[in-house]
C-alpha cells in the first residue's frame, strides 16, 4: 500500500495542492467523505439561509396578493417579513397558543411585553377612552356596540353611556372582571358561535387588538357579517409605515413578537378594507395620554433594567404622540 500522504506542498508557482494522489483508493474516499461532509454542511447552511434570512411568498392577508415578503429581522425567535405589495408586517412564530398567553399576567406586570398594572391605572385609562368614545360618536352618536377584546371594560364603561353595549375577551380573569362590574361580557374569540350569540351591531371597536389576531383578515370578515349596513368598525393599531417604526427597527416599541403578529400601514389597512368591501372613512395619528407607569415600564424594557414599580406614575399620564400608531373606522355601505 502506498503510504497515505495528506499533507499541502508548494508547487513551482506558489499554489498549494495534494502531494501525492496517485491511486490511492483510501486517499480517494478520504476525499470522498471530506467533499460529502463539506456538501452536508453547505446544504444545512443552505437551509439555515432560506429559512431566515430568504424572503418568502406569501398570500397577503391585507392586500390579498401572493407577493414577495422581504425578511426585515428576527425579533423574540420569530422572523419579521414585510410584504412588498403593501408594507404589511409579519411576524412568523412556532405553535403561540393565545388562549395560554392572555392570562392575568399579561395585564400585572408579569411579563416584560404586558401592561405594567392595567387595573391601577383605570382613571388614566378611562379618561383616554372617554375621548376615544367622543370620536367614535361623530361616526356614530348611539346604538348597539361590540369591543371585541374588551380587556377590565374600562372602554364598555364609557361608552355605555351613549352605546347599548357588549364585549367579548379571551382572558377569562378580565372578562369576570367585567361581568362583575354588570357588563355583558362573554369569554373567548370572536368567533361565528359567540357573534351569533350577540346578533348585529352599529359599532364594533377593536382598540389594541387586531395586531394581536391569530388571522385578522378572517375576524373582521366574520365582523362584517355582524354589522349592520352603515355600521362603523373602529381600530387602533400601530404603524408600521411610520418614521420611528421604519427607523427604529426591531426595537420599534410595539415590536413584541408573538404579543405582536401583525404591522399594518396605513397602505395595508386602506387594501384590507378595500378587499371586504369596508370604506375608509377616517385614518388619523391621535395624541394619547399614557400612564407614566406603562411609560417607565417601556422605557425600561428598551433598557434591558429590571422594572421597579412606582406608586405614585400609575395616578399620573402624560400626553404622547410618536405619529406610529394610528386610528381608523371603516364604514360598512348602507346599500
Ligand atoms: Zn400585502
Amino acid at each position: 500500500m502506498p503510504e497515505e500522504r495528506t499533507q499541502h506542498s508548494e508547487d513551482s508557482k506558489g499554489r498549494t495542492g495534494p502531494e501525492d494522489l496517485r491511486g490511492s483508493a483510501a486517499t480517494f474516499d478520504r476525499v470522498k467523505k471530506g467533499a460529502t461532509a463539506i456538501a452536508t454542511l453547505s446544504t444545512k447552511n443552505h437551509e439555515v439561509l432560506e429559512s431566515r434570512v430568504r424572503d418568502r411568498s406569501h398570500v397577503c392577508l391585507a392586500c390579498g396578493q401572493p407577493s414577495v415578503h422581504r425578511f426585515l429581522y428576527r425579533k423574540n425567535g420569530c422572523d419579521i417579513l414585510r410584504c412588498e405589495q403593501c408594507g404589511l408586517g409579519r411576524a412568523e412564530t412556532m405553535g403561540f397558543d393565545p388562549e395560554s398567553y392572555y392570562t392575568s399576567d399579561y395585564f400585572s406586570g408579569e411579563r416584560p411585553d404586558g401592561y405594567a398594572d392595567y387595573i391601577g391605572t383605570e382613571n388614566i385609562l378611562r379618561r383616554e377612552f372617554a375621548g376615544t368614545v367622543e370620536f367614535i360618536r361623530k361616526f356614530r352618536a348611539s346604538g348597539r356596540l361590540l369591543d371585541v377584546g374588551c380587556a377590565y371594560g374600562f372602554f364598555l364603561h364609557e361608552a355605555k353611556r351613549f352605546f347599548d353595549v357588549s364585549g367579548i375577551e379571551l382572558a377569562e380573569e378580565a372578562a369576570e372582571h367585567c361581568r362583575r362590574s354588570g357588563l355583558n361580557v362573554f369569554t373567548g374569540q370572536a368567533d361565528e358561535t359567540l357573534l351569533g350569540r350577540l346578533g348585529t351591531t352599529d359599532v364594533i371597536v377593536l382598540l389594541d387588538v387586531i395586531e394581536h389576531l391569530p388571522s385578522p383578515r378572517d375576524t373582521i370578515a366574520l365582523l362584517v357579517n355582524h354589522l349592520d349596513p352603515g355600521g362603523i368598525i373602529v381600530i387602533t393599531t400601530g404603524d408600521f409605515g411610520s418614521l420611528y417604526s421604519r427607523v427604529a427597527g426591531a426595537h420599534w416599541r410595539l415590536m413584541t413578537p408573538p404579543q405582536h403578529l401583525w404591522f399594518f400601514s396605513q397602505a395595508s389597512m386602506q387594501a384590507m378594507a378595500t378587499s371586504l368591501g369596508l370604506e375608509v372613512e377616517h385614518l388619523d395619528h391621535p395624541w394619547k395620554v399614557v400612564p407614566l407607569s406603562l411609560i417607565s415600564f417601556q422605557l425600561t424594557r428598551m433598557s434591558g433594567l429590571r422594572s421597579k414599580r412606582i406608586a405614585i406614575s400609575n395616578r399620573l399620564g402624560l400626553p404622547v404622540n410618536l405619529f406610529d400608531a394610528m386610528r381608523v373606522v371603516l364604514r360598512k355601505p348602507s346599500r
